[in-house]
């Protein structure tokens, strides 16, 4: 299992930062870094977990929704619903701690596989949660910047 970062680690501030783009999803360091960071989100009982959360400022998140995982290198949001709704979350660097955050009902995202491949992904409900609150990882923003 790898070490998340949390709020109060030493090394919290790369929660903050703006991750970069990942260049080739294919190469065998990511192969290894997406299965550590699977059985991470695993083992800590995690829905998501983005690669800032285990100290590697990068675009990437895993994720475990319905039984299945999926990976996203270097996803964009282009598109969201204008309908928002509040659900109560959480969050791996923020243990512990629940708040109702409010967000688009329906998102779609653009990401690559691991093989590198284009992706398109329309998504709501739960899964429209999740992906933007993992992609908000890779942006450096926390669930608790969007409590009102
Ligand atoms: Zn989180």
């Amino acid at each position: 299992m790898l070490d998340i970062v949390t709020i109060n680690s030493p090394n919290h501030d790369i929660l903050r930062r703006r991750a970069e783009r990942v260049n080739d999803p294919t190469e065998t360091a990511m192969r290894t870094l997406v299965a550590d960071m699977i059985d991470t989100m695993r083992v800590a009982d995690g829905v998501g977990l983005a690669a800032p959360q285990i100290g590697r400022s990068i675009r990437l998140f895993v994720i475990e929704t319905g039984g299945r995982v999926s990976v996203f290198f270097n996803p964009d949001i282009i598109r969201y619903s204008e309908e928002r709704s509040a659900s109560e979350e959480g969050c791996l660097s923020v243990p512990g701690q629940f708040f109702s955050v409010e967000r688009a009902n329906a998102i779609t995202m653009e990401y690559n596989d691991p093989e590198g491949r284009k992706r398109r992904i329309e998504a709501e409900g739960f899964l429209a949660i999740v992906l933007q609150h993992e992609y908000d990882h890779l942006e450096g923003i926390l669930m608790i910047d969007r409590v009102k």
